[in-house]
Order: C-alpha cells, then sequence, then structure tokens
C-alpha cells in the first residue's frame, strides 16, 4: 500500500499510523492507517481512482474543525487537503483552492482593500469545508459570496454554477464529491475595522483557550440550541474530559484528554433531556468520522 501511495502522491506528504488528534480543532482521535496530503489537483484525482478501485475506505478533511474523529482512528486513508491552498486574485472573481484558510482568504482581501468576508474572520475552517457546510457568521453566509465551485466527482473535474450547489442552511450538494477550488464574487472596500469588530466578538464569546469543533448542533426551526441549552442550565455539564462550555452553551470543549466517547456520551444525554423537556430533536452540525 504504501509503495503505491509514494507512486501517487509524489510532492505531497503520506503520514503513517498518524493520529488524528493532531488534524482536528477537538484534539481528540484515534490512529489514522495512512494520512495524505496532495499538493496538486492531479495527485487528488490519482489517489481518489486508486483508494476507489481497490476498495479502500477515504475521507477527506479540511482543517478538522467541524469532525468529531473515532479513538479507534481511521482504517483508510484520511486524505487532508490543507497543502491546496492557493489564492488567486482575477478582473471579475478571486479563486481559493480547497486546502486555503478562510483566515488567510480574509488577510488576502484586506491586503487588497476588498470586501465580503469581513464576518467570516475567525472562524477556523478551509474554504472548502466552509463551502461543504455553508458557514455562515454574523451578517456571512458563503453561499452569498460564491460564484462557482470546481469538483471532482466520480473521478471527473466538473464546475457548478451557485445554483447548482444545493445550498441550504449548512447544507450543499457536495456529500459525495470534493470541492477542489471556489471562485468568490468581488466587493470593492473592506471594512477591517468589522473584521476587528467581529473577531472581538469571538473572544469575548467563544471559548476559543479550550478545544473544540465550534457549534455542536444545528439550530431548530430558529431557535437558537445554544440559548436554549444555556437556560435549561447545561453549562459546565461533564462527561469524562468533554464539557458544555461555560462560556457557550452551544459548545462541547475538552477541558482535558476527553475522548470521542466522552463527547458522544454528552451528545447524548443532552439531546435526550431537550427530547423529554422540551419535545426538541436536536441534530448534530458537527460531523463524525
Ligand atoms: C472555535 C470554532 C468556531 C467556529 N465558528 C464557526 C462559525 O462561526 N460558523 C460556522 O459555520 N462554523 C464555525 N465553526 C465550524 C467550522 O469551522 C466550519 O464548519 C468550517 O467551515 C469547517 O471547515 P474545515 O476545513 O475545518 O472542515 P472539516 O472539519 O475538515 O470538514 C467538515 C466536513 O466537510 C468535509 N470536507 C472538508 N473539506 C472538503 C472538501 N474540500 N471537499 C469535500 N468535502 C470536504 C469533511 O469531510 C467533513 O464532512 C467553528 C469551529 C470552531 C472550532
Amino acid at each position: 500500500m504504501l509503495k503505491k501511495l509514494k507512486k501517487i502522491i509524489k510532492k505531497g506528504n503520506i503520514l503513517i499510523n498518524e493520529p488524528l488528534k493532531n488534524h482536528t480543532t477537538f484534539h481528540i482521535g484515534g490512529n489514522a492507517s495512512f494520512l495524505v496530503m496532495p499538493n496538486d489537483f492531479l495527485e487528488l484525482k490519482n489517489l481518489i481512482e486508486f483508494l476507489k478501485n481497490n476498495n479502500i475506505q477515504y475521507y477527506v478533511l479540511g482543517n478538522g474543525s467541524n469532525v468529531l474523529a473515532s479513538d479507534d482512528g481511521f482504517n483508510g486513508v484520511v486524505i487532508k487537503l490543507t497543502k491546496l491552498n492557493e489564492i488567486r486574485l482575477y478582473e471579475d472573481c478571486l479563486q481559493v483552492f480547497c486546502g486555503a484558510n478562510l483566515n488567510s482568504v480574509c488577510l488576502f482581501l484586506k491586503q487588497h482593500n476588498l470586501g465580503g468576508f469581513e464576518d467570516a474572520f475567525g472562524i477556523p475552517g478551509t474554504v472548502g469545508g466552509a463551502v461543504v457546510m455553508n458557514a455562515s457568521a454574523y451578517n456571512f453566509e458563503i453561499s452569498k459570496v460564491v460564484k462557482g465551485v470546481l469538483i471532482l466527482k466520480d473521478n471527473k473535474f466538473d464546475y457548478l454554477n451557485n445554483e447548482q450547489c444545493g445550498f441550504g442552511y449548512r447544507k450543499s450538494n457536495f456529500e459525495n464529491a470534493i470541492v477542489l477550488s471556489v471562485d468568490f464574487k468581488i466587493f470593492n472596500g473592506c471594512e477591517s475595522e468589522r473584521m476587528d469588530y467581529v473577531f472581538n466578538m469571538r473572544k469575548t464569546f467563544q471559548p476559543l483557550n479550550f478545544p473544540s469543533a465550534g457549534s455542536v448542533f444545528k439550530r431548530v426551526n430558529g431557535v437558537v440550541v445554544s440559548k436554549l441549552l444555556d437556560q435549561m442550565g447545561f453549562k459546565g455539564k461533564k462527561c469524562g474530559g468533554a464539557m458544555v462550555s461555560e462560556k457557550h452553551a452551544g459548545f462541547i470543549v475538552n477541558v482535558g484528554d476527553a475522548t470521542a466517547n466522552d463527547v458522544k456520551n454528552l451528545i447524548i444525554s443532552i439531546k435526550n433531556e431537550v427530547k423529554d423537556k422540551q419535545g426538541i430533536k436536536l441534530e448534530e452540525e458537527i460531523k463524525f468520522l
């Protein structure tokens, strides 16, 4: 297997028995048999082709900021895309490769006095992960600034315009595809004070001093889950090393060697109590690896 991978991934990295806790913002997760970081789209395409042809499981990872990785790790290949991180400015659009961090995009735009991403400043994901999740914050929603997306699906490259992306709340059409690069609309003038404001709001209201994967649950019929959990007294509730943040009840934080099972058990007990007492069925926003 390693020999084959080395033939395909000539310029990128291949890591063996790699702890996933090193690649998720929760700092949780057992070992992946292989973690591969392709360096260009062709390497990625050849890799997927090889894995599919040989029935080898794979999982695509951006910055791992919305993922809870299993304590048992992953018996297969985790494909981390952060080396595909180019940002290119054209006359009518900004093209960003999937693995570029959203914050780098915000800073790039600020440097060029361009706007549109001010309220995204501080979301710790890649552009690929953000488009797949249709990330949003304050007045920002990534689907509103996407022009089109280059994807790899069924071993073919394809280009989808915004309408074809199937964007909804934390939803898109890319479940069985890999987002390779995204073309964004360009807006003149960067409101850099707004970026500072949004960043400070995050520092004030989010538990950024602990590892987490952001908000664990999706909104339900307009109900802001963090407020509901706060009112129900969940702040500080613990399961092993996992705790409902005392700062923001929508976040579960890793307060010391939490396992994925600790987080899962805490999620289950929250869901059960909310269902029993409020009749509301919570759904996770985070993804399980
Ligand atoms: C402190 C903190 C604050 C956060 N604040 C926000 C916020 O304000 N708003 C918000 O929306 N989210 C927020 N998040 C969650 C997270 O940052 C976003 O969902 C982000 O967009 C995920 O990007 P990622 O690269 O980390 O994706 P990952 O976590 O690596 O992956 C998420 C999912 O997308 C898939 N995926 C990733 N890249 C690709 C690709 N190129 N092609 C196909 N599939 C892919 C993965 O398989 C996985 O299913 C926060 C998280 C943290 C830790």
